[in-house]
């Protein structure tokens, strides 16, 4: 099929998936895990226009936790951490991406490109103000309790929490839209992109970590993606997460969604934010969206696993 006319498809992976439960992230660790949700990418690049997008919540977390070991060199704000993070996870996720598609033949004219990314976000957002966004490693009650910066109970245990802007715009959308339709693989919008605020005809970094599902969702409708993967470490969206009754579920509409949200079952700053760009996704016109573990990404495509979000 001409490269032009295949379907885009967006794969979200999660920070989290990056660094799984019970590991302190080290780099082989990190190769390691990317391998899984990869090599599948790797196989969908046949069928697919790619674009992959990555979080950073671990990483951006421990970056600013090794800055704060040290006195003697100038601690940087979170924006530029962010843009740290992109250089590093999109030079992880490029080198084993071009490694698997040598190795599985299909280098031949799929060029890759990772970008720096600006997202423009709304200072006014109730997230700007308030911390919802987690970061960083998971530490006991007790350790959380002596910490000099603000944490909370998370599904995973305390984490340190800071501010969360709502994404407006891809600074970038253009350039990325251009680079897919040449069939380039993008990774781009890493962390969520680095979070700026419109000056004048200039941009100023903010202080924040923007959740990268929201700023997929708002990149997916920017640039007209087809198929959107959230890619997480659970096999999808459950009721009553991490209690007895826990119940996955395969298909979940719009309207159940808010009822659920409302009676408690999707938390802020996890599962909520992926419930939240899948619906504005498919309500800005995509085709079809999933929440799904990044070793299922292929059967998620394939309508075979993960939850998959519809508007009715
Ligand atoms: P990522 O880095 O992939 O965005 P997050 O930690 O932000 O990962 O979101 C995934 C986490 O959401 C899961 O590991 C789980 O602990 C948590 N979670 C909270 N509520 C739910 C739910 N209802 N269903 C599934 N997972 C949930
Ligand atoms: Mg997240």
């Amino acid at each position: 099929m001409e490269g032009g006319r295949r379907e885009i498809l967006l794969v979200a992976l999660g920070g989290n998936a990056l660094i799984r439960k019970g590991e302190i992230g080290t780099i082989d660790e990190q190769f390691a895990n990317l391998q899984v949700p990869i090599s599948q990418i790797a196989r969908l690049s046949r069928y697919y226009r790619i674009i992959i997008t990555h979080g950073n919540g671990p990483q951006v977390g421990n970056l600013l936790l090794q800055q704060e070991c040290c006195d003697e060199v100038p601690r940087m704000p979170l924006e530029i951490l962010v843009a740290q993070t992109q250089g590093a996870i999109g030079y992880m996720i490029e080198s084993t991406l071009d490694s698997e598609l040598m190795r599985q033949g299909i280098a031949v004219n799929k060029p890759l490109v990772s970008l720096i990314s600006y997202v423009v976000v709304d200072e006014k957002s109730p997230g700007f103000l308030r911390r919802t966004k987690p970061i960083g490693p998971v530490f006991s009650e007790e350790r959380a309790l002596k910490l000099g910066y603000p944490t909370r109970k998370t599904e995973k245990g305390y984490r340190r929490v800071v501010a969360s802007p709502e994404p407006v715009t891809i600074v970038e959308k253009n350039e990325i839209k251009k680079l897919i339709d040449m069939d380039f693989i993008v990774i781009c919008c890493g962390g969520g992109g680095i979070p700026v605020v419109r000056e004048g005809r200039s941009f100023a970094g903010v202080d924040a970590v923007i959740d990268k599902d929201l700023a997929s969702a708002r990149l997916a409708s920017e640039v007209g993606v087809d198929v959107f993967i959230i890619a997480t470490d659970v096999e999808g969206a459950a009721l009553s997460y991490g209690r007895p009754d826990q119940r996955f579920l395969r298909k979940l509409t719009a309207g159940q969604a808010e009822r659920y949200r409302d009676e408690g079952h999707f938390p802020e700053g996890s599962m909520l934010p992926k419930i939240r760009a899948a619906v504005s996704f498919l309500s800005s016109g995509g085709k079809r969206a999933a929440i799904t573990s990044t070793s299922a990404i292929e059967d998620a495509v394939a309508g075979r696993a993960g939850t998959e979000i519809t508007l009715e």
